[in-house]
């Protein structure tokens, strides 16, 4: 299996043993052996890669952005679906 494949929309398959899970956990590499930085170097992924599925970690960023927005704005986020829209680059917001 091509490990870029192994992390899917709705989830990660361990490539050690083939399981499917919503996110790989720590614990679960130490049982192989393994730590996150020697699975992901073992397997040629990038350093820093997130063992989560695409989905949720992508869900997890979006309500995150929405937050903020709410928070700015003072209202509801309106339910844009922009896909195209351009990356902020003052996403390192201040934690004043
Ligand atoms: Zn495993």
């Amino acid at each position: 299996m091509d490990p870029k494949k192994s992390i899917k929309e709705k989830s990660v398959t361990c490539l050690e043993c083939g399981k499917s899970m919503k996110l790989i956990t720590s614990k679960h590499l130490a049982a192989h052996g393994l730590t996150k930085a020697e699975y992901l170097t073992k397997f040629g992924l990038k350093k820093g890669t997130s063992l989560l599925a695409k989905g949720l970690s992508r869900a997890r960023k979006e309500k995150m952005k929405s937050m903020e927005l709410w928070k700015r704005r003072g209202t509801k986020p309106a339910g844009e679906e922009d896909a195209a829209a351009p990356k902020k680059k003052a996403a390192k917001a201040k934690r004043a």
